[in-house]
């Protein structure tokens, strides 16, 4: 075996310039050469810290193992044991603050590429051939997953290869929650994540899109209906907003509504597609999430002559990505820190004609324990744009929790779970992901499905 050496390989990329107008993905993938360069690095540590970072327990070091000795098929197949969507994880998961943050290179230097070598095993099964895992005798168990993103459609590929009938219960005409309405194509392709998302359908696991549990059917209708146990998967979709002035003129998304037709109406290619974006040209993206990155890149891609992102505090307390932070810088978005939105303005015909935001300076942490925004006295001064996306974050999908009788919920509208196994106050229901946590990330979301359908699993088979 080559000995390690410390430079991490760099991810291949399409040129700033180039990718800041168009919609394909930006990073382009290792090659076989280069992946297997990079699992090279790994120390193969026995205690394997790296996989006390991921919140489904990939054996990394086992796939990486396999990886460098070029068994591709081999490492593919370790890290589908714990992972059904790992061309996903490998694109989309926080690996700087999960798993890589544990490798002991992260202390001395720079950790192995973990999500990168993932994501290129990834994709090289799906370019290979797809291995569908065993799934066990039917156990003439049905159970219902209400929500198809990460946590419904993992906790759905769970029960299916434990052998019970799954019948997932969609809100939108697609599946794939955040993945296919939120996360723009040129990080996370509509192909892979659509590959992913049928390979958990072919293990036999039943889609019915347009169906609102709340409206459509109710929890307490599917329970009626003959299923043993349904599993709440419904995310935090609710879009927040600032409460100030303005914030009804034309001119002013959520993140949400602008992010959905984009990605999931796919506006960017209208009159192709029915829907349309409207946007002007100069556009301010309130917050500093992956949200607010996503919407400023998807907005720089529809060509306007200034995106400006506007966030309350300053760099060092940015929740996005560091990747995606450091794309959209390349990109050419305008950071506008430690600034404030007081109100929008109007154009005198309901649209907007700017935003009026006030400096801000940081006291000392609050509750979050990120140093707390003070307003500067006197500083007003008005953004000139003419598009306002509001990126502040979400709230949990409150129709399900209104709509079940026996069903506990937090002040902050999340459903009360066991964290352990997902179970809820209410018998025969379980609940996982950004519904019971509030908005976290797609990996938590599918250790959260995991769990659940284990215990599902359990309480079905009597143990
Ligand atoms: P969701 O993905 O929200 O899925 C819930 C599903 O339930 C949806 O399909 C919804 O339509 C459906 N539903 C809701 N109500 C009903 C109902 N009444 N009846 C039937 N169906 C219903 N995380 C990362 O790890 N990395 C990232 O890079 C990242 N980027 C993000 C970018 C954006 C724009 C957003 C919004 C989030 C991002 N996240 C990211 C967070 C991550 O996507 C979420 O934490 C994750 O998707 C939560 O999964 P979930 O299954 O709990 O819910
Ligand atoms: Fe890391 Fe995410 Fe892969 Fe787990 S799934 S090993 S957290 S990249």
């Amino acid at each position: 075996m080559p000995k390690a050496n410390f430079d991490r390989q760099p991810m291949p990329e399409q040129e700033a310039e180039v990718r800041a107008r168009n919609f394909e993905e930006v990073n382009l993938g290792f090659p076989e050469a280069i992946a297997i360069k990079e699992a090279e690095r790994c120390l193969q540590c026995k205690n394997m810290p790296c996989r006390d970072g991921c919140p489904v327990g990939i054996d990394i070091g086992g796939f990486i193992n396999l990886l460098r000795m070029g068994d591709l098929r081999g490492s593919s197949r370790i890290m589908k044991k714990y992972n059904n969507l790992p061309a996903i994880c490998g694109r989309v998961c926080p690996q700087e603050s999960q798993c890589e943050k544990l490798c002991v290179y992260a202390k001395k230097g720079v950790p192995v590429g973990i999500g990168r070598l993932e994501r290129f095993i990834a994709d090289w099964e799906i370019s290979d051939g797809v291995e569908l895992p065993e799934v066990a005798k039917s156990t003439g168990k049905k159970v219902a997953v209400v929500g198809s993103g990460p946590s419904g459609m993992t906790a759905a590929a769970d029960l299916a290869r434990y052998g019970h009938r799954v019948v997932v219960y969609e809100a939108l005409h697609r599946a794939g929650g955040v993945l296919t309405y939120g996360i723009p194509p040129f990080r996370l392709p509509r192909l892979v994540a659509e590959t992913e998302l049928q390979n958990v359908q072919k293990l036999g696991v039943e889609l019915k899109t347009d169906w609102i549990v709340g409206k459509t059917i109710t929890v307490d209708e599917i329970l009626a209906e003959g299923y043993d146990a349904v599993f709440l998967g419904t995310g935090a979709g609710l879009p927040q907003f600032l409460n100030i002035p303005g914030e009804n003129l034309a001119g002013v998304y959520s993140a949400n509504e602008f992010l959905t037709r984009i990605n999931l109406m796919k506006a960017y290619r209208f009159p192709e597609f029915d829907t349309p974006v409207r946007i002007g040209k100069r556009i301010a993206v309130v917050g500093a999430g992956n949200v607010a990155m996503d919407s400023a890149r998807c907005a720089l891609r529809l060509s306007p002559e200034q995106v400006y992102i506007v966030y309350r505090r300053s760099r060092t307390e940015m929740p996005a990505r560091v990747e995606e932070l450091h794309h959209a810088e390349e990109e050419g978005i305008i950071f506008k820190l430690l600034t404030n939105p007081v109100q929008i303005l109007d154009n005198g015909k309901g649209a907007v004609a700017g935003l009026e935001c006030q400096e801000m300076e940081l006291g000392e942490p609050d509750a979050s324990g990120r140093r707390r925004p003070i307003p500067k006295e006197g500083t007003n001064f008005v953004l000139d744009v003419d598009t306002v996306i509001m990126a502040i974050g979400t709230t949990p999908n409150p129709l399900v929790p209104q709509t079940t009788m026996g069903l506990e919920t937090s002040r902050h509208g999340t459903i009360v779970a066991d964290g352990e196994t997902g179970r809820t106050t209410k018998d025969r229901v379980w609940a996982g992901g950004d519904i019971v946590t509030g908005a976290a990330t797609v990996i938590e979301a599918m250790g959260a499905g995991k769990r659940a359908a284990a215990s599902i699993n359990a309480y079905l088979r009597g143990e």
